[in-house]
């Protein structure tokens, strides 16, 4: 039978050149299709970010509120965007956009808006307004609270080069390899402990030094993964809510609780653990019998 197409699916370039220019009339089909996406409290708005990088192909995000956890381990719409972008080895952010409706098109969340900021060429990146004080099209950094400029003008620009590179490697090894010492090879094999190295691998946390990667199995036996992302500013996007993007985006639409494994990979003497968050997100929301191993790597 064949498969519903993907809802979250990015736009090839070929079909974002044919839907128009990065304008509010021809994001609108883009964005209805999104928002029955996006997991909002009933409390809160869903939220879409819409995301056009320069290979030309356009990217979704939606705010993801964790059922039963604290708001501080919710995913932002510009947070999953951006782990979208990660997972498609996309390397810049040409425009964005953030819109609960459609018809308003709003700036991002300062926690989002510093996220943004450590892509590659962030300043480059044009911000989709609909507010007839402003221009349409303005700077993301724009909207970068003016209390962090200082600090991100002390950044090495050669950080923000990482945060979306697909060549990034972090160097690290287990430190104990036995649980997968049979593997032959970990470039494309999908056990658990492989490729929650591989995510952490891949993590960006240049600030904190401690980089973290999460594999998650389902029931249906296939992996999914995600690595911690950080900002000079201080949010950090833990790489267990990073899995759950991956999860969403090619789990097939399943629940949560379909995932029943889960391997994260950090440094022993991680200054910054990651492991107490991804166990209590991952423990409320996946199936009954998960369990959420870890190695730690150096
Ligand atoms: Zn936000
Ligand atoms: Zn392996």
């Amino acid at each position: 039978m064949a498969q519903p197409p993907n809802p979250y699916a990015a736009l090839t370039p070929t079909e974002a050149e044919s839907s128009g220019p990065f304008e509010p009339e021809t994001l609108l089909p883009l964005i209805n299709r999104a928002l029955p996406l996006a997991q909002a409290l009933p409390s809160q708005s869903p939220l879409v970010a819409v995301g056009r990088g320069s290979s030309g192909r356009t990217f979704l995000g939606v705010n993801v509120e964790l059922p039963g956890l604290s708001p501080l381990h919710s995913i932002h719409a510009g947070q999953f965007l951006v782990v979208h972008l990660a997972l498609n080895n996309e390397r810049t952010l040409n425009c964005l956009a953030f819109s609960s409706n459609g018809s308003y098109f709003d700036p991002p969340c300062p926690h989002c808006c510093q996220l943004l900021q450590e892509i590659r060429n962030a300043s480059s990146t044009k911000l989709l307004i609909t507010d007839p004080s402003r221009q349409r099209d303005m700077s993301l950094s724009t909207y970068l609270p003016q209390k962090y400029f200082s600090l991100y003008n002390e950044v090495p620009k050669y950080f923000f080069a990482r945060l979306l590179d697909e060549n990034r490697n972090n160097g690290l090894t287990l430190i104990n390899p036995n649980p997968i010492r049979d593997c032959l090879d970990s470039e494309i094999c999908n056990h658990l402990g492989c490729r929650a190295l591989k995510a952490a691998n891949r993590s960006y946390a240049p600030y904190s030094k401690s980089p973290s990667g999460v594999a998650l199995m389902d029931f249906q036996g296939r992996v999914y993964s995600g690595w911690s992302i950080e900002s000079v500013a201080n949010p950090i996007l833990g790489a267990a809510q990073a899995a759950l993007v991956d999860f969403m985006t090619n789990g097939g639409g399943h629940e949560f609780n379909n995932i029943v494994r889960g391997f994260l990979v950090e440094k022993r003497d991680a200054k910054l653990s990651h492991l107490a968050t991804a166990r209590e997100i991952l423990n409320k929301i996946a199936h009954f019998s998960f369990i959420l191993r870890v190695l730690h790597c150096q």
